[in-house]
């Protein structure tokens, strides 16, 4: 008799959180545990065969060949908006799936001349930096390509969107339309819309139609992406840095039903005024909101990071429309921040900041000491995100106030050539500088971003390690992260970002048997190799599913 409840594995197992594992020496493959028992989804032992009981009753699986990594954390996602922008009528036009400005365009007018006519066009994923050619649209030049369809082209950071009349008129959206906070529609001297949406409050606005009309369909298309992710990337958890209070019911009800395929932690949109929707205490191991989220400034490809230096003055910055020493500006004043900090910060939840320019995170550490003063807070663990022109100085300063960082190191697979020629110039070759988090002591973590860039966490390891883009740039003026550092960036850092490491992060007795299987050591594999490791199988709460079922 076999007892459903009592899992006996067998493979080589990982252990990214301890030392003696061979990730931070020269890996031995003789020195990995090679069983795991698990009870009602939790690891109970893990070991040689010899340490770990192997009971009559337990079902026994054997990995095989694969190497056993705890489950992938995505800190830094946005599944549910991916749910409602990918495929489902919604244009795929991201500079990773079209090269050139000729295929955007291609793609928009292929998708206005559907019969039946459509009830509308939501194209994502413009980025003229990495399809040369594109300029920005005007109002006029929308409502001449679709005239009563209503059009939306989302930019791939998701800062800003273009528009045509048709669309403002079915989001509700008009020249009275006052700018949500930290927000603006573009506007010419009389007032009039120009058909630009600028940063996530009015992009949110502009897009509400397309959004509305996904949520009836969220559980399918919500289940369906999530599968994906634990099938083919090895997530077994993934934060949602867009998160809507109104979909916790629909997780809440996936995870009782047994059919939520990862694990999520939300963080609701902030708003001024505005408190957190859930007390802060909620939710279980499968779905809870963790904290909330706010954006300091905007995308280094739309122009509005806050910096202080200007853009470079390139054929690129100028075809963005940049004038001659362009600036970006932050979307809060630090007194705004802490206003809107103060609302939720003084309950204990954690926060989450977008910032990008040197400039806004300054803003954004400054408004956190006033916060973590203000209300004698520990343990906060106040995050940064992205940090694309974060300093050494910086990172240091984070560290001591206890703030966590979360770098988007993917940027420069796609963009290092763009950060580097085209927009920052040699402050661009330190950019995303996940070295020099780590040896400011800051238990960091990578991400991708929701649809900005393929969630790869095994690339992001890579990217970290090489600081080398797609066409083989390197961007020497950040440093290296280490194989131990880039595994525990995407596994137990992430669990503690997430405060939950108490459940997930590590393969260790106690904590949930979350793992991903791949099919090289990820201890000594070269960076390029892996970065095209396959995921041959994900479990969560040791309930195994197969890259191929
Ligand atoms: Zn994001």
């Amino acid at each position: 008799m076999t007892d459903a409840s009592l899992l006996y594995y067998t493979g080589r197992f990982v252990r990214t959180d301890l030392d003696c594992d061979g990730v931070s020496g020269t890996p031995d493959p003789a020195s990995a545990p090679e069983a795991m028992l698990i009870e009602h989804g939790t690891i109970v032992a893990i070991g040689s065969r010899d340490e770990v009981p192997a009971p009559a009753a337990a079902t026994h699986i054997d990995l095989g060949e694969g190497w056993v990594l705890p489950g992938l954390i995505e800190p830094h996602g946005h599944p549910s908006e991916s749910a409602s922008l990918m495929g489902n009528g919604v244009i795929d036009i991201r500079p990773v799936t079209l090269a050139r400005a000729d295929q955007v365009w291609d793609a928009i007018k292929i998708a206005l001349a559907a019969s039946p006519r459509p009830p509308r066009v939501v194209a994502n994923g413009w980025d003229p930096l990495l399809q040369p050619g594109l300029t920005p649209p005007t109002l006029a030049n929308l409502d001449a390509l679709a005239g009563e369809v209503p059009l939306v082209i989302v930019h791939n950071s998701l800062h800003s969107a273009y528009f045509n009349t048709a669309a403002a008129r079915e989001a509700g959206i008009d020249r009275n339309t006052p700018d949500p906070v930290g927000a603006s529609f573009g506007r010419d001297s009389s007032g009039a819309l120009t058909g630009l949406a600028l940063e996530a409050a009015a992009v949110a606005q502009i897009v509400g139609p397309t959004l509305a009309a996904a949520e009836a369909d969220m559980p399918r298309r919500l289940t369906t992406h999530l599968l994906e992710l634990r099938r083919t990337r090895g997530i077994t958890t993934i934060a949602d840095l867009t998160w809507n209070h109104q979909l916790g019911q629909l997780a809440t009800a996936l995870a009782a039903a047994g059919s939520l395929p990862v694990r999520l932690r939300g963080y609701e949109t902030s708003s001024p005024g505005a408190t957190a929707s859930v007390p802060l205490e909620n939710g279980d191991a499968w779905y809870r909101q963790v904290g909330i989220k706010i954006w300091s400034d905007g995308s280094p490809w739309v122009g509005n990071i806050a910096t202080s230096f200007p853009y470079l003055d390139t054929a690129a910055t100028r075809a963005l429309g940049f004038e001659h020493g362009h600036i970006g500006h932050a979307n809060y004043t630090t007194e705004q921040l802490i206003e809107i900090g103060s609302q939720y910060a003084g309950e204990g939840w954690q926060f989450a900041c977008h910032a990008h320019g040197d400039v806004a995170i300054d803003s954004t550490l400054d408004a956190y000491e006033a916060l973590i003063t203000k209300f004698g807070l520990h343990d906060h663990r106040f995050r940064i995100e992205h940090c694309g022109l974060m300093t050494p100085a910086q990172f240091e300063r984070a560290a001591r106030l206890g703030v966590a960082v979360s770098l988007f190191v993917d940027h420069i697979t796609y963009w290092g050539d763009v950060i580097v020629d085209d927009l920052f110039g040699e402050r661009g070759l330190a950019y995303a500088d996940a070295g020099a988090a780590f040896a400011a002591g800051h238990r960091a973590t990578f991400h991708n971003d929701g649809t900005v860039t393929p969630c790869e966490p095994l690339r992001n390891m890579a990217v970290a390690e090489t600081r080398t883009s797609r066409t083989g740039r390197h961007l020497g003026g950040g440093s290296a992260v280490t194989r131990r550092d880039s595994l525990r960036a995407h596994t137990s850092n992430a669990a503690w970002q997430l405060r939950s490491e108490h459940e997930i992060g590590s393969l260790a007795p106690g904590l949930r048997a979350d793992f991903a299987v791949i099919d090289v050591d990820p201890r000594s594999a070269a960076p390029e190799a892996l970065a095209e490791a396959r995921v041959l199988a994900t479990a969560v709460d040791g309930q195994l599913d197969t890259a191929s079922a």
